[in-house]
């Protein structure tokens, strides 16, 4: 019998999928759907043999294109829907088996997501509507921050923006988080140890994670507070709105878009938001590049050790996403930046240690690894959890 769950990341113009078996050695299928509503709109993805396929779908809508992708399952008919969800607000601390109530609540939340929750829902109501006999899952980017503590969750605001427009802090990349963490517990035999998980792709975030719960991480009510990103600028000072409005008469949509998709590793460098070309223009010189690396190192190192005072015992760090998984040297210069965490890098298995490759990197001291993501296994899991205690 067919035991897959089928994850679905629905964006505003992309579905991303992955058919998730139960049992690991099997093959995942996983694609995705781009330029939705365009006339080059298309559908790239790897099949069960490992070959990858690319289809036009010219003016595919969300709709047309899970059809598409339903095809491509080689008649393997998932036994549920796994959907990512990116703000579950206070109203989520886990995963949710959908129904209209829970639709309703997720529509709730788009004030505080509005970029990302309104194309959640789309996809959402396109796989009902394809598969209204399947049971389907919510898994919320923010659910595994919900553990937080007022005391790492409130900002310094009147408490009516609290109360009555749920401002403070939410977190994400929360799906990671919890796979890397109960990954690293598994890998060092320390169940419930106390972990810094760095994870770093185009979008940053970092958490401090204690017997399996969140405690802290670094982005806040948007996925823009906190490290420095791709393009997105991280923490600044919160004047500098105020500041931009009243000195260059910019709007707060020109603000906005600058401080997402302007900064970061793009805007520091003046050349480009990818590790890998930066990597390679230090290494020819180029000043930009050299101070972006810098900056994205050292605020990374400054948001760990800030972070390990929400752990009693901090046993080591874990490194994931594009970055972490991939950019020896950026583990090599965060990990030099923390000298008081009594890190000892191994230097020559770290340099060996590229994407897809899971492995401990520390020459002795508190444990460093690197664990390649698996945030799709973790939605597969999360809803095949979901069901088990909906059955039982
Ligand atoms: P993600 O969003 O997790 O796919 O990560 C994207 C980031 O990973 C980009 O900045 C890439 O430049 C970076 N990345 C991917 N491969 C490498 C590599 N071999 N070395 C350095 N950075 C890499």
């Amino acid at each position: 019998m067919e035991t897959s769950v089928l994850v679905i990341n629905c964006g505003s113009s992309s579905i991303k999928y992955a058919l998730v078996p139960k049992d690991p050695s099997r093959p995942r299928l996983s694609g995705l759907a781009e330029r939705l509503g365009n006339g080059d709109a298309r559908l790239k993805g790897t099949d069960s043999h490992g070959e990858s396929f690319e289809q036009a779908l010219a003016g595919a809508d969300h709709a047309r294109a899970l059809e598409a992708i339903l095809e491509r399952l080689e008649g393997r008919l998932p036994v549920a829907v796994g959907h990512r969800i990116v703000h579950g607000g206070e109203r989520f601390t886990r995963a949710a088996l959908i129904d209209d109530e829970v639709v309703a609540a997720i529509e709730q939340t788009v004030a505080l997501a509005p970029l990302h929750n309104p194309a959640n829902l789309t996809g959402l109501a396109a796989t009902r509507r394809l598969f209204p006999d399947l049971p389907q899952v919510a898994v919320f980017d923010t659910a595994f921050h919900q553990s937080l503590p007022p005391r790492a969750y409130r900002y310094a605001l009147p408490e009516s923006l609290y109360r009555e427009h749920g401002i403070r802090r939410y977190g994400f990349h929360g799906t990671s988080h919890a796979y890397v963490s109960r990954r690293a517990d598994a890998l060092s035999g320390l169940e419930g140890g106390g972990w810094l998980t760095a994870h770093l792709g185009n979008g940053c975030s970092a958490c401090a994670v204690w017997k399996g719960q969140s405690l802290d991480t670094s982005m806040g009510l948007t996925p823009l507070e906190g490290l420095v990103m791709g393009t997105r600028s991280g923490d600044v000072d919160p004047g500098l709105h105020a500041h931009l409005s009243r000195q260059l008469g910019w709007s707060l949509e020109r603000i906005d878009e600058v401080l997402n998709r302007e900064s970061g590793l793009l805007g520091l460098s003046g050349l480009t938001n990818d590790m890998r070309e930066l990597e390679a223009a230090e290494a020819d010189g180029h000043p930009g590049a050299t101070l972006a690396i810098e900056v994205f190192c050292y605020r990374i190192a400054k948001s760990l050790a800030a972070l390990s005072c929400a752990l009693p015992r901090l046993d080591g760090l874990a490194f994931t996403g594009g970055i972490g998984e991939n950019s020896s040297l950026v583990r090599e210069r965060v990990t030099a930046l923390l000298p008081h965490f009594g890190l000892q890098l191994n230097r020559t298995v770290n340099s060996e240690t590229i994407r897809g490759k899971e492995g401990r990197i520390d020459a002795g001291g508190r444990q460093l690894w690197v664990i390649p993501t698996d945030e799709e296994g973790q939605i597969a899991t999360e809803t095949r959890q979901r069901l088990e205690e909906a059955a039982a």
